[in-house]
This record gives C-alpha cells, structure tokens and sequence, in this order.
C-alpha cells in the first residue's frame, strides 16, 4: 500500500510524523518491510493491532497489507465488553503494539509482537490478491454493537484513488491528521490515503485549534477532521485573527463522519474565506460521495458521487427515486468498487444489507440538480414521523445551532398519542439557557410550524462516541 499510483517518492521525504517521532520513505520501507517478511513466515491468520495514534500503528498496518495479513484496528480506549466481543468475533492469532504497553486481559493472552521503529532495507512482500481481507475494521457502534466489515485491497485503493481524483491530492499535499487510527477515516484516508499518494502524515496526537493553525502556518496544505473539530475552529477563528489566518491558508479542509452543520460552515467561511469540503462515507462503503475541490460547494451537503461510485436514492417501497428536486427523500443505495466484501461472521446481516446488489446505507437523502447529496439522517433514528409528515432531524439540528443560545443540538422522534411521533430537541445551551417557547418558536419561524419541537430537554453534554457522533440511542426522557 506504500506503493504510490505514480513515481516513488524521494526516499528521504518525510512521510509520517507523529509528535517528535518521523519516519522517512526509505525508513518506512525498511521498518515496515522487516515486519511484514516476519509476519509473512510466521502466517497467523488475522492479527490485532493495538491502534494508539502512533508511528506503530501504522507501520503495524502497513506491514500487514504487504504481508497479506489481515488486520483488525482495535481501539486502546475500548470497555471490556467491546473488546471480548472483537477478540472473540475475529479471532487474531497474534497482536501487533507498540513497546512498553499493557495490554487487557483479552489481548494480553495472545503472543504478542511489538512494533520496532528500526529496521533493515529488503525486499518488499507485496501479497496481490486485491480481493483477499486486508482489513476488519468495526463500525463506530452508533446505532448498536460494532459490525466487523472485511476490506479487501481493491476496496482501499479504488476509494483513495477515487478521492485523489475528487481532491486534487498530489504527493505535494501536507496532511494535518488528528484522528484515532480504528476508524477508516483516519487510518485508511488519513494514514493509507498519504502513503499511497507519496505524500506526508503530521499527526497531532491529541486535536486542538491551535496545533493544527501552527502545522498549516509551517506549510501543511489538508486537514480531516470530524464536525466537533470544526465546531470549535469555528468558536475559535472567529475572535483570533492568527488563528483565521493559518486555516485560510489550507488548501483543502475536509469534514465527514457526521453532518457537519450549516452554522459551523458558515462561520468557518466567514473568519477564514475557507470553505469546509464535505464528504461521506462509511466503514462498509468507505467513500462514496464529496464536495469537489474544483467544484461548488454547497454548505449542507455532501457532494455527488466519486468517480467510479454508483448512488441511487430508493423511496420505502425500494423504488428508485429519479427526480432531482433537492425535496424528495429516499435511502442512499450504493455500489461500485469501493465496497466490503461482508459483515464477519454474519453472513444474515451482509444479505439483507444489499438490494440487488445495491448497498443499503440506511442513511436518508435528497439530491438536487447538479446531482448533491443533501443527507437528512439515518433512516432509524433520524427520521420522524409527525402528524403526517417525515421530518429529517438535521435540518431541526441546523436551525437550533443558529440559535445563538445554542451550543449543541440534537433531535429525537418520541411517541406521541396524537402526533404518532413527537419532535424532542436535546440542547446544550452556550450560556443561560434559552426558553422552551423561544426555541420552538426559532425553528417554526426559520423551517415551518410542523417542524416545531414540542419538547425541549437541556444537557450539560450530548452523549457522543470517539468520532463525536451523538450516540441517540442513548438519548431518552
Ligand atoms: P454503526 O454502523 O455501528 O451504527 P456508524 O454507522 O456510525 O456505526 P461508521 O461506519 O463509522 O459507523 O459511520 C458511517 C455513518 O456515518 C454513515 O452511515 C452516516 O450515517 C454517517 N456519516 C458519515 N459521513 C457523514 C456526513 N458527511 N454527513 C452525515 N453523516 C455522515
Ligand atoms: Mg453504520
């Protein structure tokens, strides 16, 4: 996967850094290179990695993908129960970490092989079968228990080479990263995605407004990040002049994971002349759709399909929606090369996920005339059905966070005896909290009067997961 679609890169670039600790292209090739050809002759069947945001990690994965290896990301800040049901779900025959951790008692219990920093240049083990497993990677537990998705090579170069295309991503690019490493934003685009193209890694560790604005005023030119970093750039760029400055200088800011609201956009533009590309995707599908560099943007959406990359809109009745009227709501159904191969272990679950041959998303949207993804919510829990209507929970998200009582903004469907469901609004206020009346009567006047909540709950905290998705299931009166 090191292998860049174009020339290799000068073997004394840079290629990641993480804190004080760089790692070269020729010295990535010699560490990653080392580990494989042990992995590659001791043959385990599948091999855990202990996925802190390290240089390990990644020479751990990298090392596994030249190996054929199939590795399973496993996040370090994961409960117990989680982590019994991974182990025993995808049971790896060895587990890959950096030096010097302790590992729970799951992982503890296989052989384990630390990650060295060091190693000697030889022959690069390249395994060929595009279709064989080269990574499990679990789903973000949003709606339930985390899914194991098995992805094949040609699944992670067609996405990374379809963004490269989208992105205008050259080996030139300086990548900000801030993200953990057991998701497929940030190890498969933020980690694999540089690599491939040549380019280099600086990861922070830990994300703040102020590390990022310092790597892109030395010269980084993308940053990916989830909407709660861009919630507080926004916050930040706003009264800080420098820190406007360093953001506007970025060649591209990309957003995905969740919605990233309309407010927080706006406000990012309007401090730093910016505007946040938004792209969509999924560990099953990894990416399917994103704002163009050298397209329009358009705040609220997540662009039009990536190259290569089928999308269809099918209303209930699983008929395919053919206008494009930016109005009428259908599920994404996708299909191309950029999909898993199954759910591990549940081969119920990989079935009913696709409609002939099309993928489900369970992610609900609109599509106007250039051919935008508007997405409402997901299909379980973001959809309400209230007095007749189907009301998508994003777009009341987007107008409480204009509120400038409000912080953060969540929408639930709740039952109703006469409504069928009724609109709860789930608010962190900035300050003092706004009243009830005020807020519904802010979303009636700015959307329409069915919109309205008829209940407003105020938090100190919306419950969100690693990624900073709200997690809604655990979101009740
Ligand atoms: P689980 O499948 O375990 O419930 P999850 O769906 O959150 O968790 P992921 O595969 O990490 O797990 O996330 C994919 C989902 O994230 C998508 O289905 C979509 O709902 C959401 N998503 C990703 N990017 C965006 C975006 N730009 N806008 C809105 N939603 C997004
Ligand atoms: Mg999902």
């Amino acid at each position: 996967m090191t292998a860049p679609s174009g020339e290799a890169p000068d073997k004394d670039k840079e290629a990641l850094r993480f804190g004080a600790l760089s790692l070269d292209y020729s010295r990535l090739a010699a560490v990653a290179g080392d580990l494989a050809r042990r992995l590659r002759d001791a043959q385990p069947v599948r091999v855990a990695v202990w996925a802190t945001p390290t240089l390990h990690t990644s020479v751990a994965v990298v090392a596994a993908l030249l190996a054929g290896v199939p590795a399973v990301p496993v996040n370090p800040k994961i409960g117990e129960r989680e982590l019994a049901h991974i182990v025993s779900d995808s049971t790896p025959s060895a587990v890959l970490t950096e030096p010097g951790v302790t590992l729970p008692a799951a992982l503890a219990a296989l052989p384990r092989v630390d990650v060295p920093l060091t190693g000697k240049p030889g022959e690069l083990p390249d395994e060929s079968d595009d279709e064989a497993p080269a990574l499990i990677v679990y789903t973000s537990g949003t709606t339930g228990p985390p899914k194991g998705v098995v992805l094949p090579r040609r699944a992670i170069a067609s996405t990374l080479d379809a963004l490269e295309d989208a992105w205008q991503w050259t080996a030139e690019d300086v990548l900000v990263h801030a993200l953990p490493l057991f998701h497929v934003h940030g190890l498969i685009l933020g980690i694999l995605g540089p690599l491939r193209r040549g380019g280099t890694v600086r990861h922070l560790g830990r994300f703040s407004v102020e590390a990022a604005a310092k790597e892109l005023s030395a010269g980084a030119t993308m940053m990916f990040g989830v909407p709660t970093m861009y919630h507080r750039i926004a916050g930040e760029v706003a009264t800080d002049p420098e820190l406007a400055a360093a953001f506007g200088r970025a060649r591209l800011l990309v957003s995905g994971s969740a919605a990233l609201p309309v407010h927080d956009h706006r406000r990012i533009t309007a401090a730093t002349g910016q505007q946040v590309v938004e792209r969509y995707g999924m560990t099953e599908t990894l990416m399917n759709t994103s704002v163009r560099a050298d397209g329009e943007r358009k705040p609220g959406t997540v662009g039009v399909p990536l190259r290569g990359v089928e999308v269809r809109l099918a209303d209930e009745s699983g008929a395919v929606v053919t206008v494009s009227d930016g109005e009428t709501v259908g599920e994404i159904q996708v299909r191309g090369p950029n999909l898993f191969t199954e759910y591990l272990n549940r081969p119920d679950a990989t079935a009913s996920a696709f409609a002939e041959g099309w993928f489900r998303t369970g992610d609900m949207a609109t599509r106007d005339a250039d051919g935008y993804l508007r997405i409402v919510g997901r299909k379980a829990t973001d959809l309400i059905k209230s007095g007749g209507y189907k009301i998508g929970a994003g777009e009341i998200e987007n107008a409480l966070l204009e509120h400038p009582g409000v912080a953060e903004a969540a929408v639930t469907g709740e039952p109703d005896a006469d409504l069928g469901e009724r609109i709860v609004a789930w608010i962190v206020p900035s300050g003092e909290p706004p009243a009830e009346e005020e807020l519904a009567d802010h979303v009636a006047r700015l959307l329409a009067p069915h919109k309205r909540p008829r209940v407003v709950r105020y938090l100190d905290a919306l419950p969100r997961n690693d990624m900073g998705k709200v997690m809604k299931r655990a979101l009740h009166g």
